[in-house]
């Protein structure tokens, strides 16, 4: 199914009875505790102690981290992707003196993100493995607050037809994705005719470089206004980032791709905004910080305290804007190609660059062949609409195998 194309869905959905209904303590399933954005959620969660609790954290890999963090927030469940690892982690965790339960595996990540004691799912994970939670907590009405937008990107039908079905509420985390919530938040049915939502980009680190030959890994990761993980890191200086933030916004908000348009911004001020028919633009403006969004959606719709800093005016440059050079960064219009061509082509697009970045980040891989892989990618993947979760995950696999093989044939 493509997205619809009639933004007649625009309207943010209204609160799920909740903490701010019963007054109780929310409980929360964090996937994805140890990376960039599960830092910045559990920032927020602790600036609010009477209002959050923890009932699972997960993690990949990095026991000890995870460990730690139980020490800290106390919840349920632990768990561990990489179910080599669920002994260690029981052991660190009774060795901190902790009731928390280990657990490990795709199965388990999806069954604490479904868990009737959460009451929200932060879903964090980096890439396509966010997948099978972030669906659980769909399906099991959660109040889902979406940070993982490779998970939408290659499923974003069953996504939105899963919370539609549950009654689950949909929250963006993504900056450019929450800003346009908060854009669209009391443009009623009357007035929201909408004439187009307008992304902004901060053009990434090579924004001005003309020669992205020599690209390191390091240059790469270090962004001029973010703070994050590296592979999102890595898709910010590609604009892949941007070209999964317009499919993301697609389904999102129900816009057709010709109703998205992506201007760089070098400043990162200014998240996103959205032109009106009646020639009103509404922006959403704020220091970049990733606790705002959070914080936004953690107390939706009351506004909680996130602590980032506060916008000064006085002390800000000029706020300007530029066209993305497409030329230099074709990823961007991969991304607008493949949402013209259904969903099959946007979780091959996913899938090529997650195998592409991660060649990329390992030396393996120059950064202009990034782009190269996913076009090469895309030209020889399926094309059938997936009816189903398996349908996707079979179609990521498929993908995965293809970007495999053309990057051996760039790095022989
Ligand atoms: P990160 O690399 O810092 O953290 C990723 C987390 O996912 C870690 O906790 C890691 O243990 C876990 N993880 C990784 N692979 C996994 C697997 N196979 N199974 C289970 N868990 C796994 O990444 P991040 O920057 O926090 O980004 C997380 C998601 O949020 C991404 O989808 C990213 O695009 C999105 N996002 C991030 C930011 C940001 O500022 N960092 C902003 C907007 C959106
Ligand atoms: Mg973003």
């Amino acid at each position: 199914m493509r997205a619809p194309d009639h933004p007649d869905d625009a309207e943010p959905s209204a609160p799920r009875a909740g903490r701010t209904v019963a007054g109780r303590s929310q409980g929360v399933t964090l996937l994805g505790a140890t990376g960039s954005i599960g830092a910045s959620s559990l920032d927020v969660m602790a600036r609010h102690p009477g209002r959050f609790h923890a009932v699972a954290l997960t993690a990949q890999s990095k026991v000890g981290p995870l460990v730690e963090l139980c020490v800290r927030f106390r919840p349920q469940f632990a768990v561990i992707g990489d179910p080599a690892l669920e002994g260690e982690l029981a052991r660190g965790l009774a060795a901190a003196g902790l009731p928390t339960r280990a657990r490990s595996g795709a199965a388990a990540l999806a069954e604490v993100a479904a868990d009737p004691a959460a009451d929200v799912v932060i879903a964090a994970i980096v890439g396509a493995a966010g997948l099978l939670p972030t669906l659980a907590a769909a399906r099991a009405g959660k109040r889902l607050l979406l940070a993982n937008k490779e998970a939408i990107v290659c499923a974003g039908s069953l996504l939105m037809e899963a919370v539609a079905a549950s009654g689950a509420q949909l929250l963006p985390v993504d900056s450019e994705h929450n800003a346009i919530h908060q854009c669209l938040a009391g443009a009623g049915q009357q007035q929201r005719r909408v004439r187009r939502l307008v992304l902004t980009a901060s053009g990434g680190p090579f924004r001005q470089r003309d020669d992205l030959s020599q690209v390191t890994p390091e240059e790469a990761v270090a962004h001029p206004n973010w703070v994050m993980g590296r592979k999102i890191s890595v898709d910010s200086a590609t604009l892949m980032n941007k070209g999964l933030e317009v499919i993301e916004a697609s389904w999102l908000f129900g816009f057709a791709p010709e109703l998205i348009d992506v201007v760089i911004h070098p400043q990162s001020v200014i998240h996103s905004m959205v032109e009106f028919g009646d020639g009103s633009v509404v922006a959403q403006l704020g220091t970049p910080d990733m606790r705002t969004p959070i914080a936004y959606c953690l107390g939706f719709p009351e506004r909680i305290d996130s602590g980032s800093a506060r916008l000064d005016f006085l002390a800000l440059k000029a706020l300007t804007f530029e066209a993305p050079d497409r030329s230099r960064f074709p990823c961007l219009q991969l991304a607008y190609d493949c949402l013209a061509r259904g969903p099959a082509a946007s979780i091959a697009l996913n899938a090529a660059n997650e195998i592409a970045v991660e060649a990329f980040l390992a030396g393996r891989l120059p950064f202009a062949g990034i782009p190269a892989t996913i076009e090469a990618t895309l030209a020889r993947a399926a094309a059938a609409a997936p009816a189903d979760v398996d349908a996707v995950l079979a179609l990521d696999a498929a993908a995965r195998r293809l970007a495999a093989q053309e990057l051996a044939a760039r790095t022989r």
